[in-house]
């Protein structure tokens, strides 16, 4: 990328929108309420599964929330469950949780982390030989060391998205080990792309108590995600969603506002999700989730509000593989299509090019493409947001937030 094209990047697109903190007077507000000002209303609470462990309906994602502050106002407003990842911020997410809780009574908090296989062919979607049990669990030691704990509630396989990831010898060895050793009380995997089967293949492990799995109101095929959470509720697994804003806008100028609220009440419809775990970077939208702790029932009005406003098809890719195989060079497409949503959605800008250098991406893998052969069951525009995104890969990270 040269220095103009760079500029013009940076001028048009995600930094100039990167999240930022609310005022000071508003972390005030929320420090300085009097019991009567704050709510009074019952928060309902679900319990995850066969895990026991009962939660209010929200929880804190914590990937690009950077202000302790924030954490320890989270858990004021009676958050319990904070969703962190081995490679949040190069490891100083998990850090900064380690930090927050030094000293703060061990139940009153869940902490959950993720932590990836070592060893991902992302061409072929199979994990190959460099994922074993004595890599992942020495990740899973920096982790515990970073949070400055002997063990955390909930620890997640990262990112898998096939029954054949799932059920993985190391990775079921893995986790296996970090129960019996205590470094976890339960484990579970992450999904973003092709859900239900990650879904199916965690009940048919008899390992996995919890999975986290990306659901929203742009979700194609919502019926089928409600039939897999059902199932895995009558095994006793708890589900946990995340990418509940659908990227949080509908278009990439960031001019149509997601409804947050009524994004967030749509996804508890399902009674089988125990809670949602929202990323926050701000007071405000502390305030604005942690409400619907109290209220999930999804009015007409929000209802409407989640109704596609545009013909683009938002942001959101389902993540359900079809159009991979028909790519031309096999692009893992749901990867940078999420990239794509943390550009343009969330603003976090480094998170997408991490994403993007992790499949060794460089600049418009379409270059050489004549005509686009991959296509979208939305209507997407995946060459467009493909080229547009990965020129992430050539800005250096002092320039990304
Ligand atoms: S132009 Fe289309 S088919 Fe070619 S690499 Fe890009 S996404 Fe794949
Ligand atoms: S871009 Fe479309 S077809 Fe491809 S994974 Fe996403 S939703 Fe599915």
């Amino acid at each position: 990328m040269n220095e103009l094209d760079r500029r013009s990047f940076l001028k048009t697109s995600v930094l100039g929108t990167s999240a930022a903190l609310a005022a000071p007077s508003l972390l005030a507000r929320f420090q300085s309420a009097a019991p009567e000002e704050k709510n009074t209303k019952p928060v309902i609470r679900r319990t995850l599964g066969k895990t026991g462990i009962s939660l209010p309906v929200v929880s804190m994602g914590v990937m690009r929330a950077d202000s302790p502050a924030l954490v320890r106002a989270a858990l004021k407003s009676g958050i319990v469950l904070f969703d962190t990842a081995h490679g949040y911020q190069k490891g100083r997410n998990e850090e900064m949780l380690g930090d927050v809780f030094t000293g703060v009574q061990r139940s009153s908090y869940v902490i959950a982390t993720k932590v990836p296989p070592e060893d991902i062919d992302w061409q072929t979607n199979t994990i190959g030989p460099g994922t074993t049990k004595d890599a992942f669990l020495k990740r899973l030691d920096e982790s515990l060391l970073r949070l400055k704990l002997d063990s955390v509630d909930i620890l997640y396989v990262h990112g898998v998205s096939a029954r054949e990831h799932v059920l993985h010898p190391a990775l079921i060895a893995a986790v296996t080990e970090a129960k019996k050793s205590g470094r976890t009380k339960f484990v579970g995997v992450s999904t973003h792309k092709n859900m239900e089967t990650v879904i199916d293949a965690a009940v048919e492990s008899g390992v996995y108590d919890v999975v986290l799995a990306a659901i929203n109101f742009q979700y194609n095929a919502p019926e089928n995600f409600r039939k897999a959470t059902a199932r895995a509720a009558a095994a006793g697994i708890g589900i946990v969603a995340m990418k509940t804003m659908a990227g949080g806008y509908f278009d990439k100028e960031k001019k149509k506002q997601v409804n947050c609220k009524a994004a967030l009440k749509w996804v508890l419809q399902d009674p089988n999700i125990t809670t949602c775990i929202p990323g926050m970077t701000t007071f405000d939208q502390l305030q604005e989730n942690v409400g619907v702790n109290e209220d999930i029932k999804l009015t007409g009005e929000e209802k409407d509000s989640l109704t596609m406003r545009e013909s683009g098809g938002g942001m959101y890719c389902d993540g359900c593989s079809r159009c991979s195989s028909p790519c031309a060079k096999h692009l893992a497409v749901p990867e940078i299509m999420r990239a794509y949503m943390y550009a343009y959605g969330y603003g976090a800008t480094l998170q997408a090019k991490e994403v993007l250098a992790e499949r060794r991406y460089s600049a418009d893998p379409c270059r050489d493409c004549l005509i686009c052969t991959a296509e979208c069951i939305k209507g997407l525009p995946i060459r467009e947001r493909v080229t547009d995104v990965s020129r992430l890969a050539g800005v250096p990270d002092e320039f990304l937030a």
